[in-house]
């Protein structure tokens, strides 16, 4: 055993690959304890490496070695492994599970990767080209890196594969919906953690009229009828939907028309606009993305960009509602739904037509019910946890294939 840190035993590492930053987990089998939580930013430039361990209260940060700057995924990977090793050296890492952004039509379930399912991922970049790339090559670092060990890609719009034809397709030639132009939502691990949670916590009103809002730097909401997604805000790409920290949300494709033929904008720049400057941000007249300093700000515009958060959550869960005949339950999630009582407070005490009754000490207490008894639709403020999603699922698989790898020895 490691007398240091006292960490020894198999585990699965999961990983979360964004376009400047990785974040990982390890989770000991088969338990799924998990001992340490870590991130590593500013990948390409002023990088930061900050981890967590579980027995710790207190986040350290390490310091890179000065000759060691990782420029891409693959070089930071190989770092935070050769950390692991020396950090860590009674660990044996079993499997590697990945958050992947986009599954598309095909993949509905956490998947073992091969050599075939890489090459349909790598087609499906496309859809993503924010994201996904990013996903992948942490994919690829992690399979150099650990040889032959079960990889396993779990993907944020799988929950979701259980709508309708009518619920994913867009009112345009038939022809883009046979080319994968539909609406796919995404932060479906984050939607399935609540969803067992909340089957674990409300057994009853888990499988009612369910309104799932995942409030954090981006933002969806869900609705589930029986325990299954039927719609959700976001749609073919990240952008639709409600106002994120800067991305826009809902827009009239129109506009995109006018920067284009007006403004003379090419797609790059567009994309710029929607993904990086709209949102929170945008609107705040570049003030911030974090609603914390927007909150706490006396300028006109950071009040209303709060002013449009609310009333497109509102306006969502209005839509969300009548598509689902009705609400019994909705859950807040994500930094802002979890940490923000007056944010949270504002949407439910003007959502009240709807049969919501908020407690205001409860909410603002931080409870999990924050809805008084009397109330009709129970609210409620979950943490999520998509690591741990991630963890379990690749315990899953990994455990199959192992099945499988020695019934095939015998
Ligand atoms: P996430 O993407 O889920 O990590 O959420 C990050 C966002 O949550 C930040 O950008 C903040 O806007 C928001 N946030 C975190 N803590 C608070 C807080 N105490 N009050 C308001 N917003 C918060």
């Amino acid at each position: 055993m490691d007398m240091q840190t006292g960490l020894h035993g198999q585990a699965i590492l999961t990983i979360n690959a964004g376009s400047s930053s990785i974040k990982f987990s390890l989770f000991l089998v088969p338990q799924l304890n998990q001992i340490i939580a870590g991130q590593i930013d500013g990948i390409g430039g002023e990088v930061r490496f900050k981890v967590k361990l579980a027995s710790k209260s207190t986040e350290e940060t390490i310091a890179w070695p000065s000759a060691s700057r990782p420029q891409n995924h693959r070089e930071a990977l190989s770092f935070l492994i050769d950390w692991l090793h020396q950090f860590a050296k009674d660990i044996e890492v079993v499997a590697v599970g990945h958050r992947v952004v986009h599954g598309g039509q095909k993949y509905s379930a956490p998947t073992l990767i091969s050599d075939e399912v890489m090459e349909e991922l790598d087609a499906l970049m496309i859809l993503a080209p924010l994201h996904e790339p990013h996903n992948l090559a942490g994919i690829r670092a992690a399979q150099e890196s650990f040889g032959g060990i079960p990889q396993i890609a779990c993907f944020d719009t799988a929950f979701h594969r259980t709508h309708s034809f009518v619920d994913d397709c867009y009112a345009i030639p038939r022809y883009f919906y046979e080319k994968g132009v539909c609406r796919y939502g995404f932060h479906g691990l984050s939607y399935e953690y609540i969803s067992d949670r909340l089957l674990q916590m409300y057994p009853k009103e888990a499988l009612k009229k369910v309104i799932i809002a995942h409030l954090g730097n981006g933002a969806s909401m869900t609705a589930l009828n029986n325990g299954h997604s039927i719609a959700s805000t976001m749609g073919f790409s990240s952008l639709d939907g409600l106002p994120m920290g800067t991305r826009c949300g809902e827009i009239d494709p129109g506009v995109l028309l006018y920067m284009m033929q007006h403004e003379g904008m090419d797609a790059g720049q567009i994309a710029q606009i929607l993904y990086q400057e709209s949102g929170l941000k945008g609107l705040s007249g570049g003030l911030s993305n974090d609603m914390r300093t927007l909150e706490e700000s006396d300028l006109p515009e950071a009040k209303e960009a709060i002013d449009y958060y609310v009333k497109e959550v509102k306006r969502e869960i209005g839509a969300l509602t009548a598509l689902m005949a009705g609400l019994d339950v909705v859950v807040f999630t994500g930094g802002i739904g979890e940490n923000s009582a007056a944010i949270r407070g504002r949407i439910l005490r003007e959502m009240a037509w709807i049969g919501i009754d908020l407690d205001e000490d409860r909410n603002l207490n931080g409870e999990v019910n924050i809805s008084s008894d009397a109330s009709r639709v129970l609210c409620l403020k979950i943490h999520t946890d998509e690591e741990r999603i991630i963890a379990r699922h690749t315990l899953e698989l990994s455990n199959n294939t192992t099945v499988k790898n020695k019934a095939s020895n015998v």
